[in-house]
């Protein structure tokens, strides 16, 4: 008998991981039931790391696009009817100016500081993620559109308000944003994406540094 993971309780309480392997042998003439349980707490811990690894963006420290799509199509399947959800989807305008005139470092450093700005705003339960290159997407679940369209209004000001200091060169950045509200029941994610994709679009068309909004 193998049982790969149970937990075990010690004497204040706290609970750890062990994996038991049992078997029956022989012994002195007799059947006996033989049981090894070997604390697996470093293996259980190894295992998290990776995961987490695994989902990471590893400039940044947000969540990566897989995590994001898979944890994202969670949320809006098991909504359900009448929950109410909002996804953005952010580009920095013009990134590639950055790179070109600072180099790949100060456009890395923007992007790390940019992401942390964002996070700042992350509330629990939302997923922000680096989607892309210098694109981030954001989840908003149980978020009416108004709220939707408040927090990605005031997050398209704040990094177009931020001056960004590298070793004192001041830098600014605006950004596209996407957003798309959705409140029926049962949707899937990749026509939710597709929407908040063609609104930053739009936004990027009509002059950039704005939020476009659509409705699924
Ligand atoms: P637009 O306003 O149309 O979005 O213009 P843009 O220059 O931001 O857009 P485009 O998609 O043409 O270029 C994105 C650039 O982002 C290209 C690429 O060099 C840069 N980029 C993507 N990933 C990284 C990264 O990890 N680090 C740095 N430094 N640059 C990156
Ligand atoms: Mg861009
Ligand atoms: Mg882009």
């Amino acid at each position: 008998m193998e049982i790969p993971l149970r937990w075990h309780r010690k004497k204040d309480g706290t609970t750890f991981p062990v994996e038991i392997t049992a078997r029956f042998i022989q012994w002195k003439g007799q059947q006996v039931h033989l049981a090894a349980i070997r604390d697996v707490t470093r293996r259980i811990q190894a295992e998290k790391e990776l995961e987490l690894l695994a989902a990471t963006d590893p400039l940044t420290g947000l969540f990566n696009r897989r995590y994001f799509d898979e944890h994202a199509e969670k949320h809006v399947t098991k909504q359900g009817s009448g929950g109410e959800t909002g996804l953005l989807l952010m580009d920095i305008d013009y990134f590639k100016t950055i790179n070109d005139e600072h180099g790949h470092e100060v456009g890395d450093f923007v992007l790390k500081e940019l992401a942390r700005l964002l996070s700042v705003h992350v509330r629990s339960g939302d997923i922000l993620a680096r989607y892309g290159g210098e694109e981030f997407a954001l989840l908003l679940p149980r978020t009416s559109e108004r709220e939707m369209e408040q927090i990605a209004e005031r997050l398209r000001r704040e990094v177009a308000q931020n001056v960004f200091d590298h070793m004192g060169k001041e830098l600014r950045v605006t950004m596209s944003v996407g957003g798309v509200h959705c409140s029926n029941a049962g949707p899937v994610l990749a026509p939710l994406l597709r929407l908040a994709d063609a609104a930053m679009y739009e936004a990027k068309q009509s002059g950039r540094d704005r939020c476009v909004f659509k409705r699924q």
